[in-house]
């Protein structure tokens, strides 16, 4: 059973297609998951390589995850007090990652960032916002959703949106505006607009600028904490942010972000400081502990079988299209994915919307979907694969994407 008039709230809903409302097609209703597979509610079986935006990195439904949520379910869902399981996580993610020496739980994403946005402003009595072209923080209007063309965003007065990896438009506009600047928040690899990773002398330059003035550095690495070692970008990259944010995978499926970093910013928070942040629901024991168990499941051994298993499927397709002269490459950081339609190095937005081909990505997404295999349907959007993923669900989303792309180059010749 499917139904196009509803979906349009789900992660992935046809209207993100750009296909007009009468030739939509419609998406599966989806009625449990297990594993590597998604089930709709007429039993089809589906191999999911979303995750839900990769939070299921152990695979759905994992046995351990759900016994945990379940055991602390049963002791008390939520107390509006400080729990165990939060000095726990806490003291797990403070001693993993580089910038934290205090954290905040809070319940997505999108409160992590902004409410990291929020201190920043408050700390420095300055009100300017800059981020950069085709990242993703969240929906809350503090940064504009470049790339799903938000236009109702409040940031106008009080945001920069500035190119990615461009030294010199970074220097130029922290120059010319630096004493209204309260904070540049950043995702060190760029996920939403096909993995990009910032250049390595562009960090340097952001974060030597930003220290210079008294400008609050934030690091966005919701995507890519704890996604391919326990640690997150600045772990890898020794450079420590002012403050960090983290979510998805560390709630183990249930919604969740943290943000935190330097104490002496950490402190402004009340109840300590006069910044006041809150919420009914954050710090979610059972969550917490759920998240507590994923990450401690997510071993070495875990990371290492994991990202061979993603090296070896990049590796087998960019031979496949080295071989046949395909233009089109898989881009990878761990076990996030992305098929870019083209060979180029990309290193910013601009680049990135260059090479798009949206509607040989739609053809590919419904081909895929065909063969039962859920796929991200936006084409900038990372794929995922997940610690349940077989040989035998790789082999086949190899063999499709082989099919589809030869297909499409014997259909031009
Ligand atoms: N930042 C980044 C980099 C993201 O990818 C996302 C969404 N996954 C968010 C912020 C917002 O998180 P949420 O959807 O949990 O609000």
């Amino acid at each position: 059973m499917t139904d196009n008039r509803i979906g349009d709230g789900a992660l992935f809903s046809n209207r993100q297609l750009g296909i007009k409302d009468e030739n939509r097609a419609p998406s599966p209703i989806i009625e449990h998951a297990k594993g590597s597979k998604l089930y709709d509610v007429d039993g089809n079986e589906y191999t999911d390589y979303c995750l839900n935006c990769g939070v299921n990195i152990l695979g759905h439904a994992n046995h351990n995850v759900v016994l945990s949520a379940k055991k602390h379910a049963e002791r008390g869902i939520c107390f509006g007090a400080t729990t165990k399981a939060e000095i726990d996580l806490s003291r797990y993610l403070i001693e993993k990652i580089p910038s934290l020496q205090k954290v905040r739980f809070v319940n997505s994403g999108t409160e992590a960032t902004l409410s990291a946005i929020r201190l920043a402003r408050c700390v420095t009595g300055r009100r300017y916002v800059v981020s950069f072209e085709g990242m993703y923080h969240g929906f809350h209007g503090l940064v504009p959703v470049v790339h799903h063309q938000e236009q109702c965003c409040d940031c106008s007065s009080s945001g920069m949106v500035l190119p990615f990896n461009d030294i010199l438009a970074f220097e130029r506009a922290i120059e010319k505006n630096k004493n209204d600047i309260a904070c540049v928040i950043m995702e060190p690899v760029a996920v939403h607009m096909g993995i990009i990773p910032a250049r390595p002398d562009f960090l340097t330059a952001v974060r030597d600028l930003t220290k210079k003035h008294g400008i609050v550095l934030i690091f966005d690495e919701i995507m890519t904490g704890f996604r391919g070692f326990p640690g997150c970008v600045e772990s890898e990259l020794g450079m420590v942010p002012d403050l960090t944010c983290l979510g998805t995978v560390i709630g183990g499926g249930f919604p969740i972000g943290v943000y935190g970093g330097r104490a002496d910013m950490m402190r402004w928070l009340a109840p300590e400081g006069n910044v006041f942040q809150a919420g009914t629901f954050a710090a979610n024991p059972v969550i917490l502990r759920a998240g507590m168990m994923t990450l401690r499941l997510m071993n070495e051994n875990f990371y290492k079988a994991l990202n061979r298993k993603a090296d070896r499927f990049a590796q087998e397709l960019n031979m496949f299209f080295e071989e046949h002269q395909i233009e089109a490459r898989i881009v990878q950081w761990y076990s996030m994915l992305s098929l870019r339609f083209s060979k180029r190095d990309v290193n910013d937005y601009k680049e990135a919307q260059n090479i798009q081909r949206p509607g040989l990505y739609t053809e590919m997404f419904q081909y895929l979907l065909a063969r039962h295999i859920y796929f991200p349907p936006v084409a900038t959007e990372p794929f995922f694969i997940s610690g349940k993923h077989s040989k035998a669900d790789l082999n086949d989303l190899a063999d499709a994407i082989k099919t589809f792309m030869k297909n499409k180059g014997d259909e031009r010749c």
